[in-house]
């Protein structure tokens, strides 16, 4: 135990009864997250609702010593949110309150906690857009988005969270708030501290608003599927359309062992012989929608697809995109243990990857099932292996390692979206240089000189 009985009468003091959990029950609710291998308790967990709450407790942890990891819906794939030295969890869901959406100057306010689809729904209302697209955007808050710069399948044409971060507050680990950033779109005025914040995975500072750029909601949309029968066929296709010129919103890929168990436990019409499909989504102007989806059809069956559906309507567009949300259900539901991977390499190895992972699973006897963000080379080899079973996750790991290997030598990142984290801060050497790791160290002492906010993470 790091806290003392009189630092949580403080604490209580600052945030309310009522704000306040400490039964065991209650704390290992919050001791995971989304991946199904890691494990923490803390011993209390917090939450506030405004900033000078935040700011006060910060101070005090601050002056203690003790461990503060912020959560947000605990969505992430990393490990990102548990409390692996115990001490504060500081939940932001009541922090939810969406404080201004501009529709003169596209810009929106918003507090950490928002669920990202509670504030698209606001922005629909308006005509608006807010392309960073989380496949758990139906719980994932945007404090938890910024903290892991997610993206998600429109990540191909719009990009990812920081391409939308204008400003932010946020509290310090002194419990000092500062305001960072700001309204335009462009702002060269000194360091870019929002941009460093964003990803920094709750290690750097307490995200508590954020300002965001926003677009108008495209005039069309078209959904195609294509399917494949096989996984590499399917790989190279995406980068020979992509080369064509044509910019499709969403380009995804998914597997056949992940089709199944998809259909098996919601069937959403999605072909199950396939041995991989990808699923397009056309965007813009009606007849700009209308030619470019003529030219992906032509495209795909010209690389190899042997059927090309486009959806027949809204209700099969959004069942086609239902099913690919369902994906990491799907995968975690059917194994005991998965390692949901995303090694992201320049889109025109994506075939050269996809062998390599497949040559990797069969020399270590381990299973790994695909899908992903194929349009932008970010790819999900997920690992099913069983953690009970220490001779099958060892090879898991040894397969997991194999696998960044292959993308760092493709000239890849080990990861594109899910950070770094527990899952995969023993790999961090592997990636950045010495000179680069200890520049991270060095920033994270300025923010945070004691270590408080999130200890353990992204290097060991
Ligand atoms: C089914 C499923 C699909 C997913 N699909 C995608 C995808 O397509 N793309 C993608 O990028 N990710 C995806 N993810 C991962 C995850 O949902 C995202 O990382 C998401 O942004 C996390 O949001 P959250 O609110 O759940 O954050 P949490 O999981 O609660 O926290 C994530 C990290 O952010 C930190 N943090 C949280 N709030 C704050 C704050 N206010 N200030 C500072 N730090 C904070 C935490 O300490 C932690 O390190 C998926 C996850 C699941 C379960």
């Amino acid at each position: 135990m790091t806290i003392t009985k009189e630092v949580i009468t403080k604490i209580h003091k600052i945030i309310g009864d009522k704000s306040v959990l400490v039964s065991k029950a209650d704390l290992s609710a919050f001791s995971y997250d989304a991946t199904s291998n890691w494990q923490g308790m803390p011993e209390i967990v917090l939450f506030p609702t405004d900033e000078r709450q935040i700011s006060s407790i910060l101070a005090l942890a601050n002056e203690n010593s003790i461990p503060v990891t912020v959560r947000g819906a605990g969505t992430n794939l990393s490990g990102g949110s548990i409390p692996v030295l115990g001490g504060i969890v500081l939940c932001t869901t009541r922090m939810n309150r969406i404080i201004n959406i501009d529709a003169v100057n596209f810009t929106a306010t918003v507090e950490a906690g928002v669920v990202l689809n509670d504030f698209n729904k606001e922005l629909a209302k308006q005509n608006l857009f807010f392309p960073p697209d989380p496949q758990s955007f139906l719980a994932a808050t945007i404090g938890g988005c910024v903290a892991e710069n997610s993206g998600g399948p429109y990540g191909l044409k719009y990009g990812v969270f920081k391409h939308y971060l204008l400003g932010m507050t946020a509290v310090l680990a002194s419990g000092e708030i500062v305001t960072l950033g700001g309204r335009t779109i462009k702002n060269v005025t000194g360091y870019d501290l929002p941009l460093l914040i964003c990803g920094s995975e709750g290690t750097l500072a307490v995200v508590t608003q954020a300002t965001l750029r926003l677009l108008p909601m495209p005039e069309s949309r078209q959904t195609v599927l294509a399917v494949f029968n096989d996984l590499i066929t399917a790989n190279a296709s995406v980068s020979r359309i992509l080369s064509k010129g044509i910019r499709p919103a969403k380009t995804e890929l998914i597997d056949n062992w992940i089709i199944r168990r998809i259909e098996e436990s919601a069937p959403l019409g999605l072909p199950v012989e396939a041995e991989a499909i990808l699923l397009f989504e056309l965007d813009g102007a009606a007849e700009t929608v209308r030619m470019e989806t003529e030219k992906v059809v032509q495209l795909c069956y010209e690389t190899g697809a042997a059927d090309v559906r486009q959806a027949r309507d809204k209700q099969e567009a959004d069942n086609f995109w239902t099913a690919r949300r369902m994906g990491f259900s799907a995968i975690y539901g059917n194994a005991p243990t998965a390692m949901a991977e995303d090694v992201t390499v320049p889109m025109d190895k994506l075939p050269e990857l996809m062998e390599r992972v497949k040559r990797i699973g069969q020399k270590n006897d381990i299973m790994i099932v695909t899908m992903g963000h194929a349009g932008d080379g970010n790819l999900h080899p997920c690992i099913l292996t069983d953690k009970k079973n220490p001779e099958h996750y060892a090879r898991a790991q040894k397969t997991a390692q194999e696998i960044f290997d292959a993308a760092l030598e493709l000239n890849g990142v080990i990861s594109g979206e899910h950070g770094i984290g527990l899952e995969k801060r023993k790999y961090l050497k592997r990636a950045m240089s010495p000179e680069a790791i200890e520049l991270l160290k060095k920033i994270k002492t300025v923010f945070d000189p004691k270590g408080i906010l999130n200890p353990g993470k992204i290097w060991e």
